[in-house]
Formats: C-alpha cells, sequence, structure tokens
C-alpha cells in the first residue's frame, strides 16, 4: 500500500507531535527520583492506564498482551505492536475471538 501525499502529511505532522511530546516527557523523567520511579512503578505495575484495575495476561501464538479486567482496553508492551504486525490474519482473528469474548 503507498499512502497518497495527504497521508504521507499526517504521518509527519503526528510523528513530529509525538517527538515533541515525548521530549517533554523526557525530561520530566529526568527530574524524578529513582525512589520515586521505583514508587511509581509499584503503584501502577499491570494496571490499566485507563481505568487504573488489573491487567490480565493473554499469551496467545507468540504475541504478548495485557488486558483490563474492568474497562476491556488491550495494553502492548514494546515490541509487541511490531510483532503484531509481522502475524498473519489467521492469528490476529484468532486473538480477536478471545478478546471479544
Ligand atoms: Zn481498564
Amino acid at each position: 500500500m503507498t499512502g497518497s501525499p495527504s497521508e504521507k502529511e499526517d504521518e509527519y505532522f503526528i510523528r513530529m507531535d509525538f517527538e515533541k511530546k515525548k521530549k517533554l516527557e523526557e525530561e520530566k523523567h529526568r527530574k524524578l527520583g529513582k525512589e520515586e520511579k521505583k514508587k511509581l512503578k509499584g503503584l501502577h505495575f499491570m494496571r490499566c492506564p485507563k481505568c487504573g484495575m488489573e491487567l490480565i495476561e493473554i499469551y496467545y501464538k507468540g504475541v504478548h498482551t495485557d488486558k483490563c479486567s474492568e474497562c476491556g482496553g488491550i495494553w502492548l508492551d514494546a515490541g509487541e505492536f511490531e510483532t503484531l504486525s509481522k502475524t498473519d490474519k489467521s492469528t490476529l482473528s484468532g486473538l480477536f475471538r478471545m478478546f471479544t469474548k
């Protein structure tokens, strides 16, 4: 699939916006102390970023995802999105069936 010029433009602006936000976040992270980071991790580990409830891990054909036990949001670790993008359609629909149960 080749993107149209306007799609390419959209991608560019989304990327620029992301980079800008990322820089701001990295600045904040630098100011956080080690202990503070540890505390935050303890508070949020395996909890849904949207509603704060526990996440349930799902492993399916080499893809690891976390699904919220409350709102049903699905979260991916670093690299898992890439794995998903390379996954064949039948695996994806298998995953989808599990999520919609
Ligand atoms: Zn949730």
